[in-house]
């Protein structure tokens, strides 16, 4: 009989030989029958395609390592490869159980390191503190507890702790890449949803307050994605976002351009000012600064002192108004009064010379001695009444006189006054630094600011080398001279927003905000170097200043006399110690 080559025909012949050869009608030996009689071989090992796919998608998919599992098997299932699919499910139950198995033993031990490790701006009492709030929000449920304390180790060790705790996970390589501790990501998602919520909620609208419009937006989208569920309300969720988003770059742009044009018209203005004051040289000076200041880029800190500064600047104008008006009106008065006595006088001379010559005639007219005593006498009366009104005019200009030195010396009394009352002003109009009133105010502003931001302050009290010595060697003008040498240095070497005081004589104090003990004594030994670089010059005479300081950090019962009085006492223990040096005050 010929092969049948008809399924129908193969199925009715297996069941037929089956049948006839009594071999039990089991599906295997059906299945190795009908090969015999189509000729055909059987696949070995057939894909269990429909199976697999149904264990895959039967699997859990909350997490990102569940879904990429998700997404290996399905592939898998595609190319029909059972090698690939074993893999990936052996690889991930193998990491669970991994990773449960290095759990507590490694957050006790990670917990206990951390717990005695000294964390920058965390005391006892704060990790104390958040420990039991996740051990009270999460202690019934261990997998919870494992996570958030993970997370709370995480938070406590960044930096060089962070590093170390990282250490275990990353050394089982292949693992730890493919599955970055689970749980804690999948924890963390909602607490995202709401930290992002709280930022859109606070920080963006509050920053609105110009915008009503984008504040509500703000506002509405954190309520929104607090709300949140599914994958439609998410997509509707980003585009809503992104459509804020680029509202906010536009008003940036804005911003941008309104401090532009603003900065531009201070420009202007202090231009004016300076044209203003063509004469006076300190002015120059302080409104050069403030056009430094506001050509760099701007910051609360520049703009306070270009405020300041440009305070002066007005006050000492009105100052000099007030003298220069008066000075003028003397002037006129004086010139008036001297045009006036002029003319007065060239009248009365003119008057006494036709007089004269009239009296001449009549003498050389006359016919006896008794015209002649008429005439005498009437010369005598017109002499006197010149001589008269020569005095008169010599008195009144004396008189004019007088009124102008008392002008002249109530405009010199004027510029004293000046100069008394420049500690109004806050700079220090040698070096240019802040003077002691400015260091005042500045000073209650960094401690406000350190304060509200929770930063370090460092307050150094300098002291130049010997500067007595420099001054009897080479002259109180080079004293001077090096004084605008120290405050130059200081100047281009600490940051902008370090301020450097004139605080006496020959001594400066120095605040760099935000910046803790040691890094502040690095700052002014950098200070000390920059010093030997960039020696002072008298008659091309290299002159190395030096100086001594003292450097401590605000503490939060310290106000200022008692942060001064600490360093002033470090700084006198440098000079005690062979100067040029400086000494940190715990
Ligand atoms: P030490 O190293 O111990 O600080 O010694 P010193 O000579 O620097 O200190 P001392 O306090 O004995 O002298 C300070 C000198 O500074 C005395 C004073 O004449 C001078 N001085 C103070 N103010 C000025 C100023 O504005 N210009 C000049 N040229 N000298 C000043
Ligand atoms: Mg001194
Ligand atoms: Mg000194």
């Amino acid at each position: 009989m010929a092969t049948p080559t008809n399924p129908f025909e193969i199925a009715r012949e297996t069941l037929r030989q089956l049948a006839g050869r009594r071999i039990p009608p089991t599906p295997d030996n059906y299945l190795t029958l009908y090969h015999e009689i189509a000729g055909s071989k059987p696949t070995a090992n057939a894909f269990p395609e429909p199976q697999l796919r149904s264990l895959a998608g039967a699997l859990p998919k909350s997490s990102p390592d569940q879904l990429r599992l998700a997404r290996q098997l399905d592939e898998a299932v595609k190319a029909a490869n059972w090698e690939a699919y074993q893999k990936h499910l052996v690889e991930f139950i193998g990491a669970l159980a991994e990773s449960q198995k290095l759990s507590w033993s490694t957050v006790i031990a990670d917990l206990l390191r951390q717990w005695d490790a000294k964390h920058p701006g965390l005391t006892a009492a704060r990790k104390r503190e958040s420990l039991e709030h996740v051990l009270a929000s999460s202690g019934a449920n261990p997998d919870t507890l494992f996570t958030r304390l993970q997370g709370l180790l995480r938070s406590w060790g960044q930096g060089r702790d962070a590093e170390k705790t990282d250490t275990p996970e990353s050394a089982d390589s292949e693992i730890g890449r493919n599955f970055p501790s689970t749980a804690a990501d999948v924890d963390l998602l909602p607490e995202l949803r709401e930290l992002f919520a709280f930022t859109l909620d606070t920080a963006v609208a509050s920053q609105l307050p110009e915008h009503p419009t984008l504040s509500g937006d703000a506002r509405q989208l954190a309520k929104d994605i607090r709300a949140l569920s599914g994958p439609a309300q998410l997509a509707e969720f980003l585009t809503r976002l992104k459509r804020f988003a680029f509202k906010l770059e536009l008003l940036a742009e804005d911003q941008a351009q309104l401090r532009h044009s603003l900065l531009a018209l201070l420009r202007l203005l202090v231009g004016n000012v300076s044209d203003l004051v063509l004469d006076d040289h300190w002015l120059h000076g302080q409104i050069e600064v403030v056009r430094e200041i506001i050509d760099k880029p701007l910051s609360q800190r520049a703009l306070d002192e270009a405020e300041g500064r440009l305070k002066e600047v007005l006050f000492k104008q009105a100052q000099l108004k007030a003298s220069l008006v008066e000075a003028r009106e003397a002037i006129k008065q004086m010139l008036a009064g001297f045009v006036d006595h002029l003319a007065d006088f060239a009248d009365a001379t003119s008057d006494y010379h036709d007089k004269i010559e009239s009296c001449a005639g009549k003498i050389s007219s006359a016919k006896d001695i008794s015209e002649l005593g008429n005439v005498l006498g009437e010369v005598m009366r017109e002499t006197r009444t010149i001589q008269i009104n020569a005095q008169n005019a010599r008195d009144e200009l004396r008189a004019t006189q007088q009124k102008v030195e008392a002008s002249e010396s109530r405009i010199r009394e004027l510029e004293r006054e000046l100069e008394a009352t420049s500690d109004l002003v806050r700079h220090d109009q040698l070096t240019g630094v802040l003077n002691r009133r400015g260091l005042e105010e500045t000073f209650a502003k960094e401690i406000a600011r350190a304060n509200r931001h929770e930063t370090a302050l460092c307050v150094a009290l300098l002291d130049i080398d010997n500067f007595k010595k420099l001054n009897d060697a080479m002259g109180h003008d080079t004293g001077d001279q090096a004084l605008i040498h120290l405050a130059t240095v200081c100047r281009a070497t600490l940051r902008p927003q370090d301020t450097v005081a004139r605080y006496g004589g020959e001594e400066f104090i120095i605040l760099l905000p935000d910046t803790p003990l040691d890094e502040g004594r690095t700052a002014l030994t950098r200070l000390q170097r920059e010093l030997t670089k960039k020696f002072f010059l008298h008659a091309n005479d290299k002159v190395l200043i030096t100086f001594s300081a003292g450097i401590t950090q605000m503490q939060p019962d310290d106000t200022q006399a008692s942060v001064i009085k600490r360093a002033d006492a470090a700084m006198y223990q440098a000079k005690q110690t062979g100067k040029n040096r400086v000494v940190s005050a715990d």
